[in-house]
């Protein structure tokens, strides 16, 4: 089976779109939350997922968009975004976020958008964070877990007592095997490792791997849809730098 797994879209349809092309056919698709927040287009985010029958996790950016969060805990930037989504979304939007979950468990698979110490806030960055991450993990009765939140691809995989930590680069594929591990596909809507091309993963439970992928999209179509929204230019710039 291929999956297609996308992470942090938060609301770039163009960028979404250009990811669901480069996929081609695949058997799924997984999300691993902040479906919304920053971009232009919610609704239709929203509604391409559920075409396309997604599977996936709610994001700090997807709870506070229905109100499960307080908007204090974002940045100036974030919360104006959020606000604006929250006076944006149909009600069936709306109803399709709060209805996700904060994890997935397809064993032996398990999605989660933060980690699974702490699934919708914590960024997943340090081995420390990765070997706690792991633990909760292996108690689910999984071994491959992918998360998102960071928007930086990453893997983070047990080695005997040590921990092997790599970025992915484009086309960078791993074998998974025995070893428990954590993958993070990157970001399709707001990447952050200084690389402005769309962010995704493909898993093939097949032939057991998983490869990261890049993909360019119409990032001035983006930009342009946000201000003529009047999302904040700041989160529009970004957008050019993948940062
Ligand atoms: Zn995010």
């Amino acid at each position: 089976m291929r999956i297609a797994v996308l992470s942090d879209i938060h609301s770039n349809l163009v960028a979404l779109d250009a990811v669901l092309a480069a996929a081609g056919a695949v058997d799924r698709v997984w999300q691993l939350g902040d479906v919304v927040g920053y971009g232009p287009d919610p609704d239709g985010v929203v509604d391409r997922l559920r075409e396309v029958g997604a599977v996936g996790v709610r994001g700090n950016h997807d709870a506070a968009a229905v109100g499960r969060i307080d908007v204090d805990w974002f940045n100036a930037d974030a919360r104006r975004a959020i606000e604006w989504t929250r006076g944006h979304v149909r009600p069936d939007t709306r109803t399709w976020l709060a209805d996700l979950p904060e994890i997935v468990v397809e064993a032996p698979f398990a999605l989660v958008h933060g980690s699974f110490r702490d699934p919708v806030w914590e960024y997943v960055t340090q081995s420390s964070a990765a070997r706690a991450s792991l633990v909760h993990l292996t108690d689910l009765g999984a071994r491959s877990g992918l998360f998102g939140h960071t928007h930086l691809p990453s893997l983070f995989r047990a080695d005997g007592d040590g921990l092997e930590v790599d970025r992915p680069a484009d086309g960078a594929t791993v074998t998974l095997d025995d070893r428990p591990a954590l993958m993070n596909p990157g970001s399709v809507g707001q990447p952050r490792d200084g690389i402005p091309e769309a962010a995704w993963l493909l898993l093939d439970t097949t032939a057991r791997t998983v490869t990261w992928h890049r993909i360019a999209y119409d990032i001035a179509a983006t930009q342009a849809r946000m201000r003529a929204v009047g999302l904040p230019e700041r989160l529009a710039a970004r957008l050019d730098f993948g940062l």
